[in-house]
């Protein structure tokens, strides 16, 4: 609904009984919300209120406040989506305005909107996943490993251009590995994206090995080559020169290469690219994930194509490849009683799965293409909006727009960030923060951190005043104009109130 629909529903009690029928058929919502001469609410009206006034002979011309009083059901503004869900039960109603502190609408919880979710990013599957994974069945390849695992890896990375593929459980599983394989021992310093999801460095732990977070720069909102230069400074004065450096590439988007490779090669220190959300996306014509000495991908369900769950390691050197497949299937040595010299891991795909993944592959380019669409229809409905700033696509960067983010603009960015995202919430779309940066979580709380600036941490302003908005490329075109006028309205709504404030 829009802000306009929204203003639309709102009457004054000074309306006729006929004209409130003319406006309940005009609007077509099946609710109108009275409102006093002060602007609070004094009722709501629906077509069977009128038909009950018809009933008692209540004259047509009488006004809306010459009706039998009934307090309306509403729900305050701070309230969040369980409570009004509670309350359409509890009233068998199917309307439910929200109300601020001095008991004026500012919204309406329409019981459709909650039966209907509007994800984040969801799962979206094509034509030819079924066929690939029946048949997994027909030839009883649902043991791990089989034809559809090979298949799979050779034709990822034939679609990002890059010799070698290893297909794992996870994006995770994927990261812990290449950690290995780049030789990260216990003790050993790795430097990392601080704007990233938590499974980026996780891995980091599991190896006894020590963060070291880095800032974004505002451009890419990825790793800041200002910030890594630092960093590699600060570990040459302490003779504490990182194993590797993990680049995420965030939210569809690639890091500056040609800013930051040099600066790892200079050190001689190898790069893992972390391309759990980049998949598809372009740097200068070359796919993402393909820059680093070893690339990882993720296939989980919220991610551009998925398994269900699953990973991926990408690499130039085959014999890297190999090592991988090798520790992932518990470092098995070629031997038929199954000798061991090392540790190894469980962590292969499964021939079934990597079927799904062999047909999302096929359609990998659409659901880019989609998922841009998506983005830029926000961007477009949404241009004339001055608080709002989008993640910039950085010249020669073809971002995947895996998620649409925004910035909001001016003072108590983070106050309004919440009141946008609990608005959201009320109407069953789903929102988030931008990730929380891994130098300010309680689990990391001892790794040292580099400012992109000294007295300028990018990622924590990102942090602050950044929104994620449903992205996913199987959205309607209808589910996108819904976010679009609860967005629009919730940030006029949090302009207001953080006015008022
Ligand atoms: C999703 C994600 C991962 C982890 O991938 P999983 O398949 O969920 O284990 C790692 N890094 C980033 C940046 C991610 O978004």
């Amino acid at each position: 609904m829009t802000a306009a629909e929204f203003a639309a529903l709102c009457v004054p009690s000074a309306l006729s009984l006929r004209e409130a029928r003319e406006a309940l058929d005009r609007t077509a919502r099946g609710v109108l919300l009275v409102l006093q001469p002060d602007g609070r609410l004094l009722r709501t009206l629906t077509d069977g209120d009128l038909r009950r006034a018809a009933l008692q002979q209540i004259p047509d011309g009488s006004t809306l406040s010459d009706l039998p009083r009934v307090s309306p059901v509403t729900l305050g503004h701070e309230a969040g989506p369980a409570a009004g869900l509670a309350l359409l039960d509890q009233h068998q109603i199917d309307h439910l305005p929200v109300v601020d502190a001095e008991g004026r609408p500012i919204d309406i919880i329409l019981r459709r909107e909650l039966s209907s979710r509007i994800w984040l990013s969801s799962p979206h599957l094509g034509e030819d996943e079924t066929g690939f994974v029946e048949e997994a069945f027909r030839t009883n390849w649902i043991a791990p490993l089989g034809p559809h695992v090979d298949g799979f890896e050779r034709e990822l990375a034939i679609h990002v251009g890059t010799g070698h593929a290893a297909a794992v459980s996870s994006g995770t599983a994927a990261i812990h590995l290449a950690l290995l394989l780049l030789g990260v021992r216990p003790g050993d310093t790795v430097f990392c994206s601080s704007l990233t999801f938590v499974g980026s460095c996780n891995p980091i732990l599991y190896c006894g090995a020590n963060p070291v977070f880095i800032d974004s720069e505002p451009g890419s909102w990825n790793m800041s080559p200002a910030a890594l230069e630092r960093a590699f400074d600060a570990a040459l004065r302490e003779n504490r020169m990182p194993r590797c450096v993990i680049l995420v590439n965030l939210y569809g988007q690639s890091a500056d290469m040609d800013a930051l490779l040099p600066l790892c090669e200079r050190h001689g220190v190898p790069v893992l690219e972390d391309a759990a959300e980049s998949l598809g996306a372009l740097y200068k014509g070359r796919s993402s994930g393909t820059f680093g000495r070893i690339g990882v991908y993720s296939f989980n369900g919220n991610k551009i194509i998925t398994t269900s769950g699953g990973g991926m390691l990408v690499s130039q050197d085959a014999a890297l490849m190999e090592r991988a497949r090798k520790l992932a299937t518990q470092a098995r040595e070629p031997a038929a009683y199954y000798e061991h010299r090392e540790i190894g891991f469980n962590y292969r795909m499964s021939n079934v799965l990597a079927g799904i993944g062999r047909g999302q592959l096929r359609v990998l380019e659409q659901r880019v293409a989609q998922r841009r669409r998506v983005f830029e229809a926000y961007r477009a409905a949404l241009e004339d909006l001055l608080d709002v700033t989008w993640m910039p696509e950085a010249e020669g960067m073809r971002s995947t727009r895996w998620l649409s983010c925004l910035v909001l603009q001016g003072n108590r960015v983070r106050e309004r960030r919440d009141l946008v995202l609990r608005s959201m919430e009320r109407h069953s779309v789903e929102a988030r923060p931008v990730w929380k940066p891994m130098h300010l979580q309680p689990l990391f709380r001892d790794a040292p951190f580099f400012a992109h600036a000294p007295g300028q941490d990018v990622s924590a302003s990102l942090f602050e005043a950044g929104i994620c908005l449903p992205s996913g490329s199987n959205l309607t075109d209808d589910q996108v104009a819904q976010v679009i006028g609860h967005l629009r309205r919730a940030l006029q709504q949090a302009g207001k109130t953080h006015a008022a404030a």
